[in-house]
């Protein structure tokens, strides 16, 4: 076998850590006969979702296909069966938390979001309530600040704090102090005036360990904010009563479960796709006999209720704490299939799966504040990190993090997350769901988190950085399968990416700034000469076109270019992104019979649609695209049959209306631009032209073999031109000339260069004998040294000038003269 040093370097670190040694299988033989699908993938969304192991779902399967299982509510034979594997899988989650079957019960909810829920629904609140929560707390934990509100409680944000212990003073000890802001109380804090009586309750809320950062909390808070309010919060008549305790630990409990013999926190909440991938939709509320008493609920179901009366207001409710909150039928296929899940983590040990994971979050964590660039700036901004005991009980398998450029800008995580997909590293990006968390970390007040909502920013949207600070961060996360080779693969994706820039980006910056463009080396550029090779109008967005030898421009770019489109019912704009059957529709315009004939291996019949004042036009109406909104014409139910024929989903086509549309390019939301585009696109990405160049297209050709002779794996990728959906391919020159254009001309027509194509996934999708086929190519070369302010560009887009001129034409073979001034 061979030497790895890197990896004898961490096992000589974190050897003792690392892998299962006494488990059944060690952490290799476990990947590679309980993973296999992972195959080359590295997937590092754990706190997203980790993933079901093969012998879990087939003992799952095997438990099914041999078992009889009825319904729970039932007396048959097959439903004692079911009831006593509810009752068997209630013990093992309350084991699981070691928590007492006589002071806890455990609630099945559809997740924990559910249970959280429940717990705002249900909780004594009243005028003299408080509810406070950790900044780092995920929105379903915020939500309950909705229930709390609207029964006149007051709501607190707070950070917890590490201050020296006042207790035992010069004994260098520290102690936890919690710093409360309020955020709302809807109705007039009467109480304040009287003294608040014994029976308010207060809910205290944090996660076990932070989704945002990995942060673990001290779960000595729970102690603390149960037995010592009056030391955090002094005499303050706000916070008197009794507090309770929320741990979020949907998860923390994925590596280190809350101990409920130590800390008695009064409600819990888990879910299982957290710890073991398969049931998705089940989760579990841990609550304590004591507060489950106090829990008031409005509504009864079958399942909950011991008896009713149709036509009087009466019913009465059953007494067991899990029958007085689970409504209807539980899922309880899902509950039976917990211990095959619970086996596996057991097996393992939680001790042992918490040290695994940590060890190689550390050293990612390690590695990644230790790289620099080459001017010594360092290259990684790690959020949430802290060594201070008190607040922190270690890191959890989590690390979120943000990259600098080495001028100190910073990369977009949207960036970071295309690229890292196209290695097959699967991450998660944006804040996760936890808002406070990323707030804080990043720094952002609240006028810049109002500022970017008012700027339209929402939650998953691609607007990564606004104002020059980031909007999110990028989360990569471990769960017990992780190995070595995953972390090692991130890590390199990281330097090769990151840190080691590409060189080439430096001459496609100089052509974004302006800067002249570099003369490539032996060839003289004033001797170069440009021709077009062919020309190609796509009628319908994102269905095949046709090529031709000559073809009218109009100030729209290409007559009859993109005038069409299909929307689905909902107003969605289909592409072949979304719906790569498209493909197959053939499309051919003849100017002469003022047709345009569309053609699919879907549909025998051939579609003939008249250019002009054609009778099946039905009417007009509005459609929006990007923000824009475009007035069209729609086609009758013969013609949107057809087309939902083709494409095997309901959808309708519809042409644009030419000159009252309003229209603007792809996401540009700036008036002024828009204005400057208005009337002079249809409905394209960006603009109205793009031009690829033959010379380019070889040069990527080449990349991809020495990619494949260098043995990267995967079938051989070769491509044309028209993989890249162009308007026009010219030859000559040397590759990537285009690059430094600015202006051209085409024959005797003037073009103005927009600078280059960002290209997406879409370029690695191809057809092949009836069938789509998608791959990491080129797309991956191309993000290898194509890479440009968080784009990959590949090609230029092009706007006609010349627009006074009637009956202009292009024609193949028309020399092209570039100026790049
Ligand atoms: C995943 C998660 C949730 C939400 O859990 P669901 O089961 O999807 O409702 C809540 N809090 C934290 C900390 C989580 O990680």
């Amino acid at each position: 076998m061979a030497i790895d040093p890197e990896k004898e370097r961490f096992l000589r670190e974190f050897g003792e850590d690392y892998g299962y040694p006494n488990a059944p299988k060690n952490i290799d033989e476990l990947r590679a006969t309980e993973f296999k699908r992972l195959d080359d993938v590295a997937y590092l969304d754990h706190a997203g979702a980790t993933l079901y192991s093969e012998s879990q779902m087939e003992a799952i399967f095997k438990d099914f296909n041999s078992n009889i299982y009825g319904n729970p509510h039932s007396q048959s034979d097959c439903s004692v069966t079911t009831s006593d594997f509810v009752d068997e899988a209630r013990r093992q989650v309350l084991n699981f938390f070691n928590a007492s079957p006589r002071e806890y019960k455990c609630i099945f909810t559809s997740g924990a979001t559910a249970g959280l829920k429940l717990v705002g629904e249900t909780f004594p609140w009243s005028g003299q309530s408080t509810f406070m929560y950790t900044m780092e707390n995920h929105n379903s934990v915020l939500g309950i600040r909705e229930y709390a509100l609207n029964k006149g409680a007051a709501a607190f944000s707070a950070d917890v704090e590490e201050v020296a212990d006042h207790d035992q003073p010069n004994s260098g000890k520290s102690a936890i102090k919690i710093i409360a802001h309020q955020v709302q109380r809807r109705s007039e804090p009467e109480f304040l005036k009287k003294e608040a009586t014994g029976d308010t309750y207060n809910l205290f809320a944090f996660p076990s360990e932070c989704n945002f950062s990995g942060l673990r909390f001290n779960l000595d808070l729970v102690n603390v904010i149960k037995e010592d309010s009056y030391k955090m919060f002094g005499t303050s008549p706000l916070h008197r009563g009794n507090w309770m305790v929320l741990i979020d630990a949907a998860k923390g409990s994925t590596t280190m479960p809350p101990d409920l013999s130590k800390y008695k926190a009064d409600f819990v909440v888990v879910s299982f796709y957290k710890l073991f991938g398969y049931p998705t939709g089940l989760g579990a509320l841990i609550v304590r006999n004591e507060p489950a008493k106090l829990m008031k609920k409005t509504y009864f179901s079958g399942g909950t209720v011991a008896a009713s009366i149709a036509d009087i207001d009466y019913f009465k409710r059953r007494e067991g704490v899990e029958e007085y909150f689970e409504d209807g039928t539980i899922s309880f296929l899902s509950i039976a299939s917990l211990h095959h899940g619970f086996k596996i983590l057991n097996a393992l040990t939680m001790p042992a799966i918490s040290r695994h994971v940590s060890s190689l979050a550390t050293y990612v964590r390690n590695k990644l504040l230790d790289l620099r660039h080459a001017n010594g700036h360092r290259v990684c901004t790690i959020y949430g990190l802290t060594d201070r005991e008190v607040l922190c009980n270690k890191m959890g398998p989590t690390v979120s993090f943000n990259l600098k450029r080495p001028d100190g800008s910073w990369f977009g995580y949207r960036e970071v997350e295309k690229l890292a997909s196209l290695s097959g590293i699967q991450s998660r990006t944006g804040c996760f769901c936890n808002p406070g968390a990323c707030a804080k970390y990043l720094g952002l007040s609240h006028s810049d988190l109002l500022s970017n909502i008012e700027a339209g920013h929402i939650c998953w949207d691609d607007r990564d950085i606004m104002n020059g600070k980031p909007t999110g961060a990028v989360r990569v996360s471990f769960g017990y399968m992780s190995t070595f080779g995953d972390a090692r693969k991130f890590l390199r994706f990281i330097e090769n990416g990151f840190v080691l820039l590409p060189p080439e980006s430096t001459h496609l910056d100089s052509f974004r700034t302006g800067a002249i463009y570099p003369v490539t080396e032996g060839v003289d550029r004033a001797t170069a000469r440009y021709f077009l090779k062919s020309i190609t109008v796509y009628p319908i967005k994102s269905c095949a076109g046709f090529s031709v030898e000559s073809w009218p421009l109009t100030r729209t770019g290409l007559l009859h270019d993109r005038e069409w489109l299909l929307k689905s019912l909902n107003g969605e704009i289909l592409t072949q992104k979304k719906v790569p059957d498209m493909c197959y529709i053939t499309t051919l315009i003849d100017l002469n019979l003022g047709i345009l004939f569309v053609e699919s291996t879907r549909c025998e019949e051939k579609l003939q649609i008249k250019l002009t004042s054609d009778p099946s036009i039905l009417g007009k109406e509005e459609v929006e695209i990007h923000s824009q909104r475009y007035e069209v014409q729609a086609y009758g139910d013969e013609i949107d049959n057809w087309f939902s024929n083709a494409v095997g989903r309901h959808c309708t086509l519809v042409r644009s209306s030419g000159s009252q549309s309003h229209l603007c390019p792809n996401g540009n939301k700036s008036p002024r631009i828009c204005r400057d585009f208005a009337t002079s696109l249809n409905f394209v990405n960006e603009a109205q032209f793009l031009l690829i160049s033959e010379e380019s297209v070889a040069d990527l050709n080449n990349r991809l073999r020495t990619k494949l002779q260098n043995g990267s794996r995967g079938p051989p990728t070769e491509v044309t031109p028209m993989r890249f959906r162009p308007n026009l391919v010219m030859s000559g020159g040397e590759p990537y000339a285009e690059d430094g254009w600015r202006n051209l001309k085409i024959g005797d027509k003037y073009f103005t260069s927009l600078g280059g194509c960002n290209r997406c996934q879409m370029i690695n999708m191809t057809s092949r004998s009836g069938e789509v086929q998608r791959s990491n190519e080129p797309l991956a070369t191309l993000a290898s040294y194509r890479r440009v302010k968080g784009k990959i560009c590949f090609g230029i887009l092009l706007r006609y000038e010349d627009n006074t001129e009637h009956d202009a034409w292009l024609h193949v073979g028309q020399e092209i003269y570039a100026n790049m001034d």
